[in-house]
């Protein structure tokens, strides 16, 4: 059975970064020309020799994205269920060496926190835990499945990766999609940010999609946390690993996220700074090298880059999100995850996109259709 392990092996991170920067604007305005295109013009459409093409990269991703979205733009809430970790990560607040109060909802807790995303419209929500197998494992994760699932249309995890007959265990119970991102593909470089816990594995997290995919969930989120690394060289990675997803489980479908480092209490400085126009290069190239992943974005982006990225080939987003367990109404002063950027609300942001002429979808997914 083939797993994305043996592709990723057969690539060394030099090279690829080397064949990124030596991209030239014959090779860019190739890429731009084709109908289908492959990993090579990916890298094309990422590289520095594109920076001047960045208007038709936007034209192109919001014809490409307008033609297989329309203008609609999904909306999804973080719910966060626990603050607790027994990993080290270099750059997250929740790290086990960061002295802070830890926390995991109990179900009365959980309702509460339900009924106000409720209140404010939600039917789509994520559900986030650190990684702490005794508090937070599976036994957790079935339970407030059974008492979430009557509320929301749309359910989605952020947790520890688990096993495949764990994942199997948890589809009949509502779990509809499985964010993992894997931080980084520069596998020393993985070692330095996650030095202790089950995270420091590299290889378990790289093959979880596989997992996710052999376990037949219907949807599965890609990405790598932007400045811990070359991000062109990682996004490179999570493109050949959307790539061979697509072409081994093909019944599932993908979602591409682009979080970049954001501050948090005693937090790390990115290594690799990315600027915004660097970033809407990148959405755009995913949009051009793919026309049916979705892409989301999330409340760690400004307020104005937001409301300009709409158009550029974003699919879904989040609004009034609080990355702190509890941080709805059982608890808000509790630590977050790290800073939020757009702080405005779910109905301040319906009526930006109502503004720009794109309708805000609450409900995308029904149980019946599976
Ligand atoms: S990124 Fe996840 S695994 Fe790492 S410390 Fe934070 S919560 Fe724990």
């Amino acid at each position: 059975m083939s797993n994305f392990r043996t592709i990723f092996d057969q690539y060394n991170w030099e090279a690829v970064s080397q064949s990124i920067y030596s991209k030239t604007s014959l090779d860019v305005e190739r890429a731009l020309k084709r109908d289908k295109r492959d990993i090579e013009d990916f890298k094309a459409l990422i590289s520095p020799a594109a920076a001047p093409y960045l208007e038709q990269m936007a034209q192109l991703s919001h014809q490409l994205t307008l033609k297989r979205f329309g203008k609609t733009m999904q909306l999804y809430i973080p719910m966060y269920l626990s603050n607790e970790c027994q990993n080290i990560c270099t750059y997250c607040g929740f790290s086990l060496d960061n002295k802070i109060p830890r926390r995991t909802l109990n179900g009365l807790e959980i309702l509460k926190e339900v009924e106000t995303l409720k209140s404010m419209g939600y039917e789509h929500v994520l559900l986030v835990t650190g990684e702490a197998n005794k508090t937070v494992g599976v036994d957790y994760f079935e339970q407030v499945l059974e008492l979430i699932r009557p509320h929301f249309a749309h359910i989605s995890m952020e947790v520890q990766p688990l096993r495949q007959h764990e994942y199997e265990k948890l589809l009949p119970l509502g779990l509809n999609t499985v964010l993992v991102y894997q931080e980084t593909y520069h596998k020393e470089d993985y070692k330095k940010h996650h030095p202790k816990g089950k995270k420091s594995n590299f290889y378990f997290r790289l093959d979880t999609p596989d997992r996710l995919g052999k376990a037949g969930v219907h949807k599965v989120g890609l990405g790598t946390l932007i400045g811990l690394e070359d991000w062109r060289t990682d996004s490179f990675f999570t493109a050949l690993h959307l790539d061979y997803l697509e072409r081994t489980y093909w019944k599932t479908k993908y979602t591409i996220s682009f979080p970049r480092l954001r501050p948090f209490s005693g937090g790390l400085e990115p290594k690799v700074a990315m600027n915004d126009r660097e970033l809407v290069q990148l959405i755009c190239a995913y949009r051009i090298f793919n026309e049916e992943v979705e892409l989301s974005i999330s409340t760690r982006e400004t307020e104005i880059f937001r409301n300009n990225v709409i158009k550029l080939g974003i699919t879904s987003m989040s609004a009034g999100s609080k990355t702190n367990p509890g941080g709805y109404t059982v608890e808000p002063q509790s630590l977050e995850q790290f800073e939020i950027s757009d702080e405005r609300s779910p109905q301040a942001i319906v009526e930006m996109l109502k503004a720009q002429d794109y309708e805000p979808v609450w409900k995308d997914w029904e149980a019946a259709y599976q």
